[in-house]
């Protein structure tokens, strides 16, 4: 028998369903990685800080393919993966291709043309389950639909897990089923580039490198087993720290979930174990969980309700009417370009744009600013978000997005709109964060520092300000802000009376 296993969102050799199963059930097993055009051809720009993670991850997956068979290898292709896919298949004369199932409405109906094609060739497709610990069919509501609040589904969640769930799928007792190199392959479709030995090169491609290595971020297996080790240091703290954004608090480990350079799994075993072990920090393990959870059920939501990727999860909020003139245009620009002039969201927005990633805190504060402040459609923000994350991930971003909004299952109240200078008080206290993302407002005492138009002229002057100039003024007043978006939500009220 021979077996392609199809990497995607898992790139890794660790606790790998797909992959422990193929080798298991075949004697020859080959693994590619496909860079589907259709998906990088849609990307904003050739400068990517995903696709250079991704060929990063996959420099190491193919190294350690090859540490664990002298044979073992990956093949990678760059084309559409619908046509990549069954054609390689062909090629490796294969009767089954594994993969890893994806949730993504986009990624399910990719697959599903990709089982039809391997189909008409006698190839069979076989999926497992890598992602999360339930499927979106597998924990339901006593009316058997799924889950739309969140504590019922993590009691849920919880109620169901057992050690089976978390069993890992080992790779090396069956690596020998590794194949060589491939020797008889035919030319490649004219639409397909490659097959490389392993990663081409960013510029092979046909993009840029990043500020990743500036950065500090590797990407691959290892790097993000060092950053578990380092959390569960500080993980009793989780707690109490990861709401504030200066301090170290949470993982860092979401572009690894996204790319699935570590198992989840794992996470959930290292969370249940420290839980359950270390009195101390057995609260933080707890909360840490409860995000993992998060995770999975977002997840569900998407898969239940696909829907809520063009609309709102309760359809009453489509009905809102956001502001989407001139000057919501240049609002919109000003939040995209941190020049609100509110400090902590524009540090926050600087962040995102240096670094491709934001603290959980302040997506909740960008986005409800950007939905409730400046009155603008929460899929604006939910699209921008999308091009800047490096952890993009659909349905945790469009959770978020709709739970700022209020649109979304179980998200917060229409009226609680949160008042960017107390959270800028509250979350960033010393001012650290916004002083590290906002030099320009350094020298600012931290009193001032939250909200700088309330400042004296002699202290703007003192710390080298001058509003509108060095920094802007705010662009909108928060407290006439919130009565208009009070009203404007009103229209939902209205609907379920
Ligand atoms: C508007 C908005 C947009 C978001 N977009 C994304 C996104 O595109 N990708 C993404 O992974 N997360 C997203 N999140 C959730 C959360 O902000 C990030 O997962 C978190 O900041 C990542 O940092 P971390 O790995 O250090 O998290 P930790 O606090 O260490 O959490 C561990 C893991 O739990 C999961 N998790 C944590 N919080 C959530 C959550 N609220 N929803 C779903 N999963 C969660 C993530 O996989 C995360 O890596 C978004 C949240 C909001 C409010």
């Amino acid at each position: 028998m021979n077996g392609l296993v199809w990497f995607r969102r898992d790139l890794r050799v660790n606790d790998h369903f797909a992959l422990s199963q193929a080798l298991q059930a075949c004697q020859h097993v080959w693994c590619v990685f496909v860079f589907d055009t259709e998906i990088l051809d849609a990307l904003p720009s050739r400068s990517d800080r995903r696709v250079e993670f991704i060929q990063g991850a996959l420099e190491e997956l193919h190294a350690n393919l090859g540490k664990l068979s002298p044979a073992g290898h990956l093949i990678v292709l760059q084309g559409p993966a619908r046509e990549a896919i069954p054609w390689l298949a062909q090629q490796l004369h294969c009767q089954t291709v594994y993969i890893n199932r994806d949730f993504e409405p986009s990624a399910i109906d990719r697959d599903q043309e990709v089982e039809r094609s391997l189909k008409s060739s006698g190839i069979g497709l076989e999926q497992s389950l890598d992602h999360v610990i339930f499927p979106p069919e597998a924990l339901r509501t006593a009316a058997g639909s799924g889950y739309t609040v969140f504590s019922p589904y993590r009691n849920a969640w919880l109620k169901r897990l057992t050690s089976s769930h978390l069993t890992s799928h080992p790779v090396l007792p069956f690596s020998a089923a590794l194949a060589p190199w491939p020797t008889e392959l035919r030319a490649t479709p004219e639409n397909l580039h490659g097959p490389w030995r392993g990663p081409p090169s960013l510029a092979a491609i046909g993009f840029e490198p990043t500020n990743l290595k500036v950065l500090g971020i590797q990407p691959g297996e290892a790097a993000a087993q060092a950053l578990l080790e380092s959390f569960v240091q500080r993980i009793g703290d989780y707690r109490r720290h990861r709401d504030f954004p200066a301090i170290r608090g949470p993982s860092y480990l979401s572009v690894h979930l996204r790319f699935g350079t570590i198992s989840i799994r794992q996470l959930v075993q290292t969370a249940l174990h420290i839980q359950q072990t270390d009195a101390e920090a057995s609260d933080g393990a707890t909360s840490w969980l409860a995000e993992l959870i998060w995770r999975d059920f977002y997840v569900q939501i998407l898969a239940n309700w696909p829907h809520v990727t063009r609309s709102a999860f309760k359809p009453d909020y489509d009905h809102i009417r956001f502001a989407n003139d001139e000057a919501a245009e240049a609002r919109f620009l000003a939040w995209t370009e941190a020049r609100t002039g509110f400090p902590l969201v524009d540090a926050a927005i600087a962040q995102i744009r240096h670094s491709g990633w934001m603290h959980n805190r302040l997506r909740m504060v960008t986005a409800s600013f950007l939905i409730k402040d400046l009155g603008i459609h929460w899929s604006r923000g939910e699209r921008w978000f999308a091009d800047q994350l490096l952890d993009f991930d659909l349905s945790a971003n469009n959770g978020g997005w709709q739970w700022a909004s209020s649109s979304g299952c179980d998200a917060q109240p229409y009226f609680r709109i949160f008042n960017p200078i107390t959270q800028s008080e509250k979350f960033d206290p010393d001012g650290r964060f916004i002083r590290r993302y906002l030099p320009q407002l350094a020298s600012l005492p931290t009193k001032a520092l939250h909200a700088p138009w309330l400042a004296s002229v002699e202290t703007l002057q003192a710390a080298g300000i001058e509003l509108g100039t060095t920094y802007p003024h705010p662009i909108v007043d928060h407290a006439q802000a919130r009565l208009t978006t009070l009203e404007r939500y009103a229209v939902v009220r209205s609907r379920s009376a």
